[in-house]
Formats: C-alpha cells, sequence, structure tokens
C-alpha cells in the first residue's frame, strides 16, 4: 500500500512509515479485510467511510507542512473506525479524537484496544465544538466536511498551528468539496484551498 503511495505522491518520510506501522485490515469488517491495501475507501458501518490511503496520507502530508519530528497536540474530528487516528499517533505527542455516533466510538475503542496506544484520547462528542481541554492544538484534522469551518477549531489552533478540512463549496447541483487548509499566525488566519475531495458530511450533535 505505502508503495502505492508513492506512486501517488506521497513524499513525507514519516506519514510513509506511520501508514507502513498501522494494519488498515484490523480496522475494516472481516469481508472487507482483502480489500483493506487497495486504494479505495471503504464502508465502517452507520452509513460512514474510511477514506482511501491516498486522501489519508495526502492530509497528514499537509498536517505535518514537512516539520522535523512529532507533532505536539492534535485534534481529530471523526474518530470513524479509528485507523487515521492510529496513524495520527504515531505523529503527534498527544491525540484528541472525537466521535459523534456511539456505535463508531465503541467500535474504534474495540479495534484499537490492541494496539495499546497510550497518547490517544477517544472521545465521544460533537466535534463540531472541538475540545477545549486539549486546545490549543498543533494540528486540528477533520474527517468530515461542513459548509464552513467552526470557530471552535480556529479558536481552538495554537499560534502557528495548522488545520486541515475538507469544506463545501457552492450549493446544489454545482456543490462540491475541496481540501482546505488555515495556517494560525501572530498576523492571522490564512485559508489555502487544494484539490476537490469527497468527504461524509459534517453534522452537529450526537447519536
Ligand atoms: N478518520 C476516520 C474517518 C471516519 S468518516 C477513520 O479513519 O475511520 C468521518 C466520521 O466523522 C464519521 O464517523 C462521522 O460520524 C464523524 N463525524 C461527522 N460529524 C462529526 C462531528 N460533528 N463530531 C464528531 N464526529 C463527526
Amino acid at each position: 500500500m505505502v508503495g502505492k503511495l508513492a506512486t501517488l505522491g506521497l513524499q513525507d518520510l514519516n506519514v510513509r512509515h506511520a501508514m507502513e506501522t498501522v494494519e488498515r485490515h484490523r480496522f475494516v469488517d472481516t469481508a472487507l479485510q482483502g480489500q483493506a491495501y487497495e486504494e479505495t475507501s471503504l464502508p465502517i458501518g452507520l452509513g460512514q467511510t474510511i477514506s482511501k490511503p491516498g486522501v489519508v496520507a495526502r492530509m497528514l502530508e499537509l498536517l505535518r507542512n514537512g516539520r522535523d519530528g512529532r507533532l505536539g497536540r492534535v485534534l481529530e474530528v471523526g474518530t470513524g473506525c479509528g485507523y487515521q487516528a492510529a496513524v495520527l499517533s504515531l505523529l503527534a505527542h498527544e491525540v484528541y479524537s472525537i466521535e459523534r455516533l456511539r456505535g463508531l466510538h465503541d467500535k474504534a475503542r474495540d479495534n484499537l484496544r490492541m494496539l495499546r496506544v497510550a497518547n490517544l484520547h477517544l472521545l465521544f462528542g460533537d466535534g463540531m465544538a472541538g475540545f477545549p481541554k486539549g486546545a490549543p492544538y498543533a494540528g486540528i484534522i477533520a474527517a468530515a466536511g461542513g459548509g464552513v469551518i467552526p470557530t471552535a477549531w480556529t479558536d481552538q489552533l495554537a499560534v502557528g498551528g495548522r488545520l486541515v478540512a475538507p469544506v463545501s463549496v457552492g450549493t446544489g447541483a454545482v456543490a462540491s468539496q475541496a481540501l482546505v487548509v488555515i495556517d494560525k499566525s501572530t498576523y492571522g488566519l490564512q485559508q489555502t484551498v487544494f484539490e476537490a475531495v469527497h468527504f461524509v458530511p459534517l453534522k452537529s450533535g450526537v447519536a
């Protein structure tokens, strides 16, 4: 899989190593395990999906922004099956990952139990409010896309921190999503829009 990622343009060796280490097949249903190392998104239950490896790699590469070593504290919105959270735990000192669907929060806990990841904190709640107790974050990464980036996220981002999220652009028939990066500096927020992506919707409340 990581060999394929190199052909997709993954350059960050830290991301490559982390993705080599975490076994993606452990996070999907038995019937889908044969496809776990394909460049494809896969269903994880409750209508949600785990992103293609290339998209996970791309977002993590953007989040790291070519830094040396690990990031400090990182917030992930949308734990899903816990795969990306496990990869993040190798790239950051502390990871807080929040999920709004109880069923997936529990599933991620089960999937991650064997891995015993001490620096990963799984939270159940509405990630649109971020997680103030862990703030400020060196990085925030969202696995679900909304129309606007919640101000809670940029408020909880550290100065010098970076946020990576899918955001909807346009409406109706021309609606699509793009990957957006926000950098926070002492001068304020700077937004950069990258390529089109397809993520599940960011929803408020818990279920
Ligand atoms: N990173 C995940 C991808 C999961 S898909 C993985 O590796 O499996 C995105 C997830 O975001 C879904 O599980 C969805 O329930 C969740 N989500 C959507 N809106 C949310 C919100 N406001 N707070 C927390 N999680 C949310």
